[in-house]
């Protein structure tokens, strides 16, 4: 059994994990940098250590420093969170090495699902629909350019260890496509250390649409429903929803069902995320994450289900609590607030100097900011996830509209404003959403 939980994160999902760890009746042990010492998950915790400097790299993401700290607190289990060392195997069989339990996938279906290339084949074989595409990484320009003419422009190139949006390129033409393999192989070289890229079909109009799986040591794996997270800046997620505006239960049957096929595809086990792309009504495999995600409190609004409490059950080598799809009910919505300027997107660290959080009817907010808080300016700019829920989505927006305007952050810029906007936008409004979204809605501004 575990007793005591070390949450190697930092931010609003360090507080998220302490909530559920506190509701389970489990201790808690905080990790933070010189940076964050007076950080909230830090305050919250039961215990803390210091493990290093303020850059990531010699604190958050520093294996030994966050194995001497369980050891010195006694911590039993280890929780990683998004992002840092979520996805990384060899940290999960550290944890696992040194006989802590590690909350999450084995380590095994994380390094699979890792190599994209890799995960695109193995779940192919299983029947997963994928877009048409190189089922290896390609050698060659030649090669790329010849696969490309076969499957038709446009396509894009992605790096095999990629994540985060970088390494892809997309190309029109052969000319632009000889270019960009030789800039995507050196942007993924330079981002993951492995220079792999493969090719698919790129899709002009698609909606980003992902299916939340959660699976337990037995071989039961759940499909918890799908989120849509169609508005994205530069890749990057700034508005999810559940359920998503276009999906009938006939196609969100057949999307759990591929879902988790991919994950039985790996014996996966914990909560993990299969994303699709959508488009004229047909869905295809793109990645999976392999770890409990931002935009997780959607699906548990609309659910019933808390996400990091089956992730502690089943680490605890229990059952699931859910033994099949919930019918979801009513709808929400999640907006990501950073702390950047609305206009420029440049990050805005500093003093919090005046805080007013919403609240009310439908609101829930996960964050770790207070009054006086200084955002350092050596992480993420995520501050805040406002999630809104209600009987449907009219009401989710007129709700959402509600808490945005009486969320009053001051003393550093955030992306409020820009939230308020999308929400006057007519797209956005009736539910026409694609990737290129915000490309549309910025220049046109
Ligand atoms: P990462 O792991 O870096 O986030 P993903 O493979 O998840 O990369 O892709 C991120 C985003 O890139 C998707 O949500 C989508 O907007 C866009 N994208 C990826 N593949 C395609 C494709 N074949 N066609 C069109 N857009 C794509």
């Amino acid at each position: 059994m575990i007793r005591k939980v070390l949450i190697a994160n930092r931010g609003e999902i360090a507080v998220r994990i302490i909530a559920a760890c506190r509701e389970a009746g489990l201790a808690t042990v905080a990790i933070h940098s010189e940076a964050d010492r007076e950080a909230l998950h830090v305050r919250l915790a039961d215990e803390s250590v210091c493990i290093g400097p303020p850059y990531a790299k010699e604190s958050y993401l520093n294996i030994t420093s966050i194995i001497a700290a369980a050891e010195i607190t006694g911590a039993d289990a280890v929780h990683p969170g998004y992002g840092f060392l979520s996805e990384n195997a060899q940290f999960a069989e550290v944890v696992q090495e040194c006989g802590l339990t590690w909350i999450g996938p084995p380590p095994g279906a994380i390094r699979l699902m890792g190599d994209k290339a890799t995960a695109r084949r193995t779940v192919a074989a299983r029947g997963v629909p994928v877009l048409p595409g190189s089922p290896e990484p390609l050698q060659t320009r030649e090669q790329a350019v010849e696969l490309a003419h076969s499957i038709g422009f446009p396509v894009i190139l992605k790096a095999s260890a990629g994540g985060g949006g970088k390494g892809m390129r997309v190309a029109h033409d052969a000319r632009e496509l000889r270019h960009a393999f030789d800039t995507a192989r050196h942007e993924a070289e330079r981002a993951f250390g492995v220079p792999d890229v493969y090719l698919e079909k790129y899709l002009t109009q698609p909606r980003h649409i992902e299916i939340q799986v959660i699976a337990d040591r037995f071989g039961k794996v759940v499909a918890l429903g799908e989120r849509e997270c169609s508005i994205q800046r530069r890749h990057q997620k700034l508005i999810e929803e559940a359920p998503s505006p276009v999906i009938t239960p006939e196609l969100r049957k057949a999307m759990g069902d591929a879902a988790a096929a991919a994950a039985k595809a790996v014996g996966y086990e914990s909560a993990g995320t299969v994303e699709f792309l959508f488009q004229d009504g047909q869905f295809y495999f793109m990645e999976m994450n392999t770890r409990i995600q931002v935009e997780h409190p959607v699906t548990e609004l609309v659910t019933g289900v808390d996400l990091v409490l089956e992730q502690l059950r089943v680490a605890q080598g229990e059952r699931l609590s859910v033994t099949r799809t919930p019918k979801l009910s009513g709808h929400a919505m999640e907006f990501r607030i950073n702390a950047e300027d609305p206009e420029t997107f440049a990050p805005s660290p500093g003093t919090v100097s005046f805080l007013a959080l919403p609240g009310g009817p439908g609101v829930r907010l996960d964050t770790h900011l207070y009054r006086g808080y200084r955002i350092p300016p050596y992480y993420d700019s995520l501050i805040a996830k406002l999630i809104v829920y209600g009987s449907d989505r009219q009401e989710v927006l007129r709700r959402a509209r509600r808490a945005l305007s009486m969320f009053v952050v001051e003393g550093i810029k955030t992306t409020i404003p820009l939230h308020l906007k999308i929400l006057e936008d007519g797209d956005f409004k009736a539910g026409n959403l694609s990737t290129r979204f915000m490309d549309r809605f910025l220049s046109s501004r």
